[in-house]
């Protein structure tokens, strides 16, 4: 990814609006970009301030709440991948148990 390609993925990153696999390789940049990721906490800083001042809330320390925000979107995008793991490897046991059974059934015959 780029870093054009990332500033744009800034606004839909803070809006929630991109997809696992786009989520994916956005932390992936901003991780190893510091201009990237000074450019989100920038963004990141105003907005959710913004929204904060609207709800009233209190003085929050940006910095951390996008850590969190970061780490929360890390954690959804691999328990989705450990999700598919699992599902692909529940697949491959119903067909193993599946195809154990089928044999059983034919020897006893
Ligand atoms: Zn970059």
């Amino acid at each position: 990814m780029t870093c054009k390609e990332a500033e744009q993925m800034v606004m839909p990153y803070i809006n929630k609006e991109l997809t696992d696999k786009e989520l994916s390789a956005f932390l992936a940049h901003v991780h190893t970009c510091q201009d990237c990721y000074e450019e989100l906490e920038i963004y990141y800083t105003i907005y959710t301030g913004l929204a904060q001042l609207e709800e009233g809330g209190e003085d929050q320390n940006m910095h951390k709440l996008l850590e969190e925000s970061l780490w929360a979107s890390e954690m959804r995008i691999r328990g989705k991948k450990i999700f598919d793991v699992y599902y692909v490897l529940s697949q491959v046991l119903a067909m193993a148990a599946l195809t154990g059974i089928m044999i059983m059934e034919m020897l006893k015959i």
